[in-house]
């Protein structure tokens, strides 16, 4: 087995949609990025090439080449699962936390464990989402940002 962790963090400002998992939340900010900047399938991208140390996403999909700008994620998560395919190993299962104030994100984690579950080719009981506040504490508590973790674990096929 190999285990891999991916971190992200991305700026809420105005005039940007906010994607997390693919699903479009209404909210009066967005994510910045050069990308859709969907924090949470950029951990859990980071979290995959980190279980094949095949290095991360920044150098997989330069924020300088201008191909990925406002590039959809999904996508990009779908190149990352190639380079699985390519691999010896096969997806077992993702567990990510998403660290966000506002808004509530109940509501989305259903669609957004069913989109990610789509890419990867997996059932949708094997990716888990999480999503808590931090207590208004730090950076995604005063609503600068939005953060994510993933953990993922891959198998020998
Ligand atoms: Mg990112």
């Amino acid at each position: 087995m190999r285990i891999g962790h991916g971190y992200d963090v991305h700026r809420l400002t105005e005039g940007r949609k906010l994607i997390l998992g693919g699903v479009d939340i209404p909210f009066e900010k967005g994510l910045d990025g050069h990308s859709d900047a969907d924090v949470l399938v950029h951990a859990l991208m980071d979290a995959i090439l980190g279980a094949l140390a095949l290095g991360d996403i920044g150098k997989l999909f330069p924020d300088t080449d201008p191909e990925y700008k406002g590039a959809d994620s999904m996508k990009l998560l779908d190149k990352v699962c190639e380079l699985l395919e390519d691999s010896e190993y096969v997806f077992s299962n993702a567990d990510m936390t998403i660290c966000c104030q506002q808004p509530k994100l109940a509501p989305y984690i259903m669609e957004m464990r069913t989109n990610i579950a789509n890419v990867i080719g997996c059932d949708v009981s094997r990716i888990s989402v999480k999503a808590t506040t931090e207590e208004h504490l730090g950076f995604t508590g005063e609503g600068l940002g939005i953060s994510a973790t993933a953990v993922v674990l891959l198998e020998n096929v």
